[in-house]
């Protein structure tokens, strides 16, 4: 981050980025629903090359008793990095990063989980990255939301997360991890796509106002892609291949 000059082209003359990709293209998405059979519920997602497996507990009982809320339910989320998740090994010890991912995500799904119906009870999201390449935070959150459904909790919508960004002064869709070291700005977003409401919005980098404008709505034309593959995930698991 941060426009320094890279001997990395992150965009040609054709307007083809370092990983092949056009401007407004995603890497490959894959999304499964289930999967753990100890979890309440569970997903896999698969986002370029990061490999994150997501798993649900509850609603149960809160412990310690005092952190129970007698008006709702709460919501826990540990985002965690397995040491061989990066090329260097990252300590096994909750990082800052991991404790501000960790609550964003969780703040992001706040707003779609019903909570108020169960309370004094808490759902437990357990996120586990066993690959990062760039845009963990927005693969974890779409995998998440598909783990709560799959557990069976009520949400008034998913949350489907996707960046946009800035690199060769273009915005541009899905920002992986080069260009995210080497671009000019990263804008994770989390989106609500039924009820068209944004959850999470970061900004990593600075951008004109209408740079602005244009990554928001880049940002949420991704999510709107994942909140298809979301959707199939779900519906392949509980109504065999989805076309129902
Ligand atoms: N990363 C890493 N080591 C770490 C933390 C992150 O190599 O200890 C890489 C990883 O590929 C991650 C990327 O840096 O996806 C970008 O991290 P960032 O904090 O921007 O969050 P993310 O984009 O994953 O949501």
């Amino acid at each position: 981050m941060g426009g320094r000059e890279a001997t990395l082209v992150l965009l040609d003359e054709n307007g083809i980025r370092c990983d092949g990709r056009k401007v407004d293209e995603p890497r490959r998405i894959m999304i499964k629903a289930g999967g753990l059979k100890n979890a309440d519920g569970s997903a896999y997602i698969e986002f370029g090359d990061n490999k994150i497996l997501v798993g649900v507990f509850g609603p149960r009982d809160v412990h310690p008793k005092h952190m129970s809320n007698t008006d709702t339910g709460i919501l826990r989320v540990r985002y965690h990095m397995e040491p061989f998740s990066v090329t260097e090994r990252k300590n096994p010890a909750p990082s800052r990063r991991e404790i501000e991912i960790s609550k964003v995500i969780k703040e992001a799904l706040e707003p779609a989980v019903m909570l108020e119906k169960f309370p004094r009870t808490a759902v437990d999201v357990f996120i586990e990255v066993l690959q990062a390449d760039g845009g963990t935070r927005c693969a974890a959150l779409s995998a998440a939301s598909v783990a709560l459904a799959d557990a069976g909790i009520p949400m008034r919508d998913m949350v489907a997360a996707c960046a946009a960004g800035k690199a060769a002064d273009t915005i541009i869709l899905d920002v992986n991890n080069e260009e995210d070291q080497a671009g000019q700005a990263d804008m994770p977003i989390g989106y609500m796509p039924s009820l068209e409401k944004i959850t999470l919005l970061q900004l990593d980098g600075v951008l004109t106002p209408e740079e602005y404008k244009k990554c928001v709505e880049t940002g949420i034309k991704g999510c709107k892609i994942v909140y298809e593959l979301q959707r199939k995930a779900l519906t392949d698991k509980y109504f065999g291949n989805g076309e129902k």
